[in-house]
């Protein structure tokens, strides 16, 4: 006798962004697809460089999944990926490798600093030690901690997907992007 199959009504959609229904029909505007598009297929590059990067590794097991947000296709090279998380104590010198890497990313790219290092340099106060990826390169969400737990990291991340959501489509060819981009010595 086959046996009754299981469904998972758990299963969550994606909020359909606002726009006008009717019967066979559905308007919004382009700004709002693109958005929802992008915030649910963010591709992570990690650039771990220590004890945060474990709390990371956590973030993608089965356990948290950040599969579940759109997010499980980690990339490795920077021209595949539009999410830079930074975990980890950066060092002076590994800034100007951080900002390349940053730079070879292409628009439109976001930035998490994940961890007191990252946001800050930590306990760290010290001459070799970067006191927060802002000083190289732009950041768009700061997760505090040290370390952050894998909640933590994920309440960042949706933070990101809820500014990616609502970014305007021009804003990277604005005068405030620019200038911003100007600060950091970035055309
Ligand atoms: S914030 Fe704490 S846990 Fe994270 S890299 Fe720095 S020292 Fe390690």
């Amino acid at each position: 006798m086959p046996r009754p199959v299981q469904y998972n009504t758990n299963v969550k959609l994606v909020k359909m962004p606002e726009g006008h229904i009717g019967e066979g029909f559905f308007a919004t505007s382009f700004s709002k697809v693109v958005g929802l598009a992008r915030k649910n297929s963010l591709w992570p590059l990690p650039f771990a460089t220590s004890c945060c990067g474990i709390e990371f590794m956590a973030t993608m097991g089965s356990n948290y999944d950040l599969a579940r947000f759109g997010s499980e296709r980690m990339g490795f090279t920077p021209r595949q990926c539009d999410m830079l998380l930074v975990a980890g104590t950066i060092a002076k010198k590994m800034g100007p490798i951080l900002r390349q890497v940053y730079l070879q990313m292409a628009e439109p790219r976001w930035v998490v600093a994940i961890g007191a290092c990252a946001c800050t340099g930590g306990i760290f106060d010290s001459y070799p030690v970067l006191q927060g990826i802002d000083q190289v390169i732009p950041v768009d969400v700061y997760v505090p901690g040290c370390p952050p737990r894998p909640e933590g990291i994920l309440d960042g991340i949706l933070k990101l997907q809820d500014l990616v959501g609502s970014e305007s489509l021009r804003r990277r060819n604005g005068e405030q992007y620019k200038a911003l981009m100007q600060s950091y010595g970035i055309q």
